[in-house]
C-alpha cells in the first residue's frame, strides 16, 4: 500500500516533469522521429564536402544514422523504382522529390540569448532550427550551468533546440563548479585549476577574451593537454601584449571575430592608433575606433601579412569571421530595417539593439556616413584576408554572435553565408564553411558536418537551390516574380533533420511569430524607428 501510494506520487511527478517539458515541444516533434527506418526520396544532395550536387539520390537512416547513401537515376528521367532502397516495416519514407538536401548547419557563435535581450531558449532554439541549424557551439553567455543543462535536454531530444557546444567563459563559476571560490584568476596555476575543473564540470571548451600571457599561456597549455577546445575574442584590453599570433602559437583552437589579428599584422606601430581621448567604455569610441583598424595593418600580400597567415594555417588555426554581427557598422539602415524585424523579432529585443550608452553594441550615439564609409574599406582587407586564409588551406567557419547589433537568430546566420560568399568562396566553400570545416573545429566530424555512411541523421532539406541563391536559406524566403508576373516568396528551410527527427521548419518560424505576437500584444508594442514619435 504504501508502495503503491509512493510510486502514484513518483509517477504524477515524472507525468508533471515530462508534460512541462513537452510544453515547450513543437507539435510536429511528436511521432516524427526517430525511425528504425527513414528513406529520404529523390533528393539533389549537396554535401559539405566539397563535392559537387549530384541527384537524385535517396539516403537511408536507421535510428540516427545514416546507412545509405544511393544515387537512384538522372536529371530529367523518371526514377527506376526498382532499384530505390527498400522499406522495412515500419518505416517511414520523407518524399522531397527535386529538393535539396544538404548537411546540418554549424553555427560556430551563438548564444543562447542575454538576460538583456529578454530572449528564451525556446524563442532563440526555433529559429536557429528554422534555419537548418542543428548544431551550436555556445560561448556561455548566461552561464556554463544554464548552458549545460539545456545541452542535456536537446541531447535528449526533450526540447527542439540544436545540439549544443558548450564553452565557458574563461574564470566563470556555476553552482557546481567554483574551484577558485569566486576570486579572480591571477596566477597561472590558478588557471591550471579552472581549466581542470571546467573540464570535469562537462564543458567542451573555454571562451576567452583575453588575459595576461602567463594566464593565457597556462589556461592554453592545460585545456590542450585534456583535448578540448577553445576560442577567444581578442579583446583590446589585453590585445597589446597577447594578440592572435600569440594565441595560436599556445594552443587556441579558434579565434572569433577578427580582433587581434590586424594587431598581429602591424608593422610600423605596436598598439592601435588610439585617438587620446579614447574610452573603452564608449562603445562609439569602440567601434568607431575598431572601423579604422585592418588600414593599421600590413597591407595584403606584403610579406608581413603573407608570414602570418602561412604561420596560422601551419599551427592549424580556425578563423570564424562572423562577418554579420558588424554589418551594421557599415550600413547601418540595412541592420535596422531587415524584413524579418516585424514578425520575429521580440520587442524586448528590439530594445536591446536601440542607441545605448550601457547595452554592448548599441553604438549609435552618432553613426554616419565617415564611419561607415570606414568600415567598407575595413571589410575589403578582412574578406581579402579571410579568403586567401581559405585559398591557402586554412579553416574558416561560419559563425552568427546573433542577439546584438540587429542580428536575428537564424537570420544573422544566412547573412554569414552571404558574407563569406561576398568575401569570395564559392557557394560549395560557403556550405563547406558552415559544414564540414566547423565539424572539424569541434572535433566532430567523426559524428556531423557532411552526409556520410556512420554519420548522424542531421540535414537541411530546401525547396529551390541555395547554390543558386543563398537568401532561399532565410526563413523570409526570397521574392520571385512568377511567369504570370506575380510577386511570390520561394524557399525557406522546408525540414530541418536533427538526430533522425523531422521538423518542419515553417511550423517552428510559425511559432515563433505567435511568441513575437503575444509579446506585443502584451505591452502594446509597435516598432517605431529611434527618434521618431509614433
Ligand atoms: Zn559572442
Amino acid at each position: 500500500m504504501r508502495i503503491s501510494k509512493a510510486l502514484i506520487i513518483f509517477f504524477l511527478i515524472n507525468n508533471m516533469i515530462t508534460f512541462d517539458l513537452i510544453g515547450q515541444e513543437n507539435e510536429t516533434n511528436k511521432n516524427n522521429g526517430p525511425y528504425t527506418q527513414l528513406i529520404i526520396r529523390g533528393v539533389t544532395l549537396i554535401n559539405g564536402n566539397g563535392a559537387p550536387p549530384i541527384g537524385p539520390v535517396d539516403i537511408v537512416v536507421e535510428n540516427n544514422i545514416i546507412k545509405e547513401i544511393k544515387v537512384v537515376g538522372y536529371p530529367g528521367i523518371a526514377i527506376d523504382h526498382k532499384n530505390r532502397p527498400k522499406l522495412k516495416k515500419g518505416g517511414k519514407e520523407l518524399h522531397v522529390d527535386g529538393m535539396y538536401l544538404l548537411p546540418g548547419f554549424i553555427d560556430m557563435h551563438g548564444h543562447i540569448g542575454g538576460e538583456a535581450q529578454g530572449a528564451d531558449s525556446e524563442y532563440v532554439f526555433k529559429l536557429w532550427m528554422a534555419h537548418g541549424i542543428t548544431t551550436v557551439r555556445e560561448p556561455s553567455g548566461r552561464g556554463i550551468d544554464y548552458s549545460l543543462n539545456l545541452k542535456k535536454l536537446s541531447e535528449q531530444n526533450k526540447i527542439v533546440a540544436p545540439r549544443i557546444i558548450s564553452y565557458t567563459a574563461f574564470g566563470q563559476t556555476s553552482e557546481e563548479f567554483n574551484p577558485l571560490n569566486d576570486a579572480p584568476i591571477s596566477t597561472p596555476e590558478m588557471a591550471r585549476q579552472w581549466v581542470r575543473s571546467n573540464a570535469k564540470n562537462g564543458a567542451d571548451g573555454i571562451k576567452f577574451f583575453g588575459a595576461e600571457p602567463e594566464i593565457m599561456k597556462a589556461a592554453l597549455d592545460e585545456n590542450k593537454k585534456l583535448g578540448l577546445g577553445s576560442a577567444c575574442h581578442h579583446a583590446q584590453m589585453s590585445v597589446a601584449r597577447w594578440n592572435v599570433l600569440h594565441s595560436a602559437r599556445a594552443g587556441l583552437t579558434s579565434m572569433e571575430h577578427w580582433y587581434g589579428l590586424p594587431e598581429a599584422l602591424f608593422e610600423d606601430k605596436t598598439i592601435q592608433h588610439y585617438p587620446l581621448n579614447y574610452n573603452y567604455n564608449n562603445e562609439q569610441h569602440r567601434f568607431e575606433e575598431a572601423g579604422k583598424l585592418w588600414q593599421q595593418a600590413a597591407k595584403p600580400y606584403s610579406e608581413h601579412w603573407n608570414k602570418v597567415m602561412n604561420e596560422l594555417i601551419a599551427l592549424d588555426f580556425t578563423i570564424d569571421p562572423t562577418f554579420n554581427i558588424y554589418e551594421a557598422s557599415r550600413d547601418l539602415q540595412r541592420a535596422r530595417r531587415a524584413e524579418w524585424h516585424e514578425m520575429y523579432t521580440i520587442p524586448s529585443l528590439w530594445k536591446f539593439y536601440q542607441p545605448s550608452k550601457i547595452s554592448h553594441g548599441s553604438y549609435w550615439h552618432y553613426w554616419g556616413t565617415e564611419q561607415e564609409i570606414a568600415w567598407k574599406k575595413n571589410y575589403q582587407l578582412w574578406m581579402t584576408f579571410i579568403n586567401e586564409y581559405k585559398n591557402r588551406g586554412g579553416r574558416v567557419t561560419a559563425g552568427s554572435d546573433s542577439g546584438f547589433i540587429f542580428q536575428l537568430y537564424g537570420f544573422a546566420y544566412i547573412r554569414e553565408l552571404e558574407l563569406l560568399r561576398e568575401a569570395g568562396f564559392h557557394p560549395l566553400e560557403v556550405i563547406r564553411s558552415a559544414t564540414l570545416n566547423g565539424a572539424e573545429a569541434l572535433m566532430l566530424d567523426d559524428k556531423i558536418g557532411s552526409v556520410q555512411i556512420g554519420k548522424l541523421a542531421d540535414f537541411v532539406i530546401v525547396e529551390e537551390n541555395p547554390l543558386e541563391n543563398l537568401k532561399v536559406l532565410y526563413g523570409t524566403g526570397a521574392i520571385k516574380l512568377t511567369d504570370n508576373n506575380e510577386v511570390v516568396r520561394v524557399g525557406g528551410v522546408k525540414y530541418t533533420i536533427k538526430d533522425g527527427i523531422i521538423y518542419d521548419a515553417k511550423k517552428l518560424l510559425e511559432d515563433v511569430k505567435q511568441m513575437v505576437l503575444v509579446a506585443k500584444q502584451k505591452e502594446n508594442f509597435k516598432i517605431v524607428q529611434p527618434g521618431f514619435k509614433e
